[in-house]
């Protein structure tokens, strides 16, 4: 059994005091919701603020990007021990709007997943099709191809895969336009096929892929029915707290 991860990618939105506030209203109304894994992902600058506002429940904080070195002469970049440090437990990685604004490359995002696999934090690994790919019928090949790379060299222990990938059709996020599930459970298996093939077959059983593209409160109960969605990264409708809590409670 597949625990979920529920995941809010609050991208560039948010002071410190803005998320402490969000995180006091947002704790009272998940109390005793622990089924799944509930993660926030802040900017860097309120990833302290929500990092004590967690403490004592079971909220994961995550950052929403990371350089792959230790450390050095990479100005404005953060590496995973630093964000260890600041008492966060996992990374969003190649999200689709890092790839498209600041270039990242599969390359990257390999670098990135080994570096934060060997610190010890919880990587979700982003990839997805533009729409231009899904309607001339390269989807598959687009997803197999970002993973092929993204997986390349990782090695899995005690049969579980420390990392999960999260399909994000990038047609899909912020548009208000959602995968159907057959789209999301074809994605899924083609993730699923790659990872047995690059992990082995007992890893890609347990890897959790999660669904991201403009999942909100009314299509979260049915998104989560599929079998092989194993969670949710939410952007828009997780910077509300109401609205997150009724995803989480889905
Ligand atoms: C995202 O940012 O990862 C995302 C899925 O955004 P939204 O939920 O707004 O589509």
């Amino acid at each position: 059994m597949r625990k979920k991860i529920i995941a809010a990618n609050w991208k560039m939105y948010k002071t410190p005091a803005e998320a402490e506030a969000f995180m006091y209203a947002l704790l009272p109304r998940i109390d005793g919701h622990d089924r799944d894994e509930v993660v926030i992902c802040p900017a860097y600058t309120a990833l302290n603020a929500v990092v004590e506002a967690a403490r004592g429940s079971a909220i994961g904080v995550g950052a929403q990007n990371m350089f792959w070195e230790k450390e050095g002469a990479y100005t404005g970049e953060i590496s995973a021990g630093m964000l260890l440090a600041l008492g966060v437990s996992h990374v969003i990685l190649g999200h689709s709007e890092r790839r498209t604004y600041f270039g990242e490359t599969d390359e990257a995002v390999n670098r990135k997943l080994k570096a934060a696999l060997s610190a010890g934090l919880l990587p979700i690994v982003c990839v997805g099709e533009k729409l231009e790919q899904r309607d001339s019928g390269q989807t598959n090949h687009v997803i197999g191809a970002q993973c092929c790379c993204a997986f390349d060299g990782i090695e899995v222990r005690n049969g579980s895969p420390a990392f999960a990938v999260a399909y994000e059709p990038i047609w899909a996020i912020g548009t208000g336009k959602t995968a159907t599930p057959e789209m999301a459970g074809e994605a899924h298996g083609v993730i699923r096929e790659e990872a047995a093939r690059c992990l082995g077959k007992e890893a890609a059983s347990r890897l959790r892929i999660l669904y991201g593209g403009s999942v909100k409160p009314e299509n979260t109960a049915s998104l989560m029915a599929q079998p092989d969605i194993d969670g949710a990264l939410v952007g828009g409708a997780s910077l509300d707290p109401q609205s997150f809590a009724s995803i989480v409670r889905y």
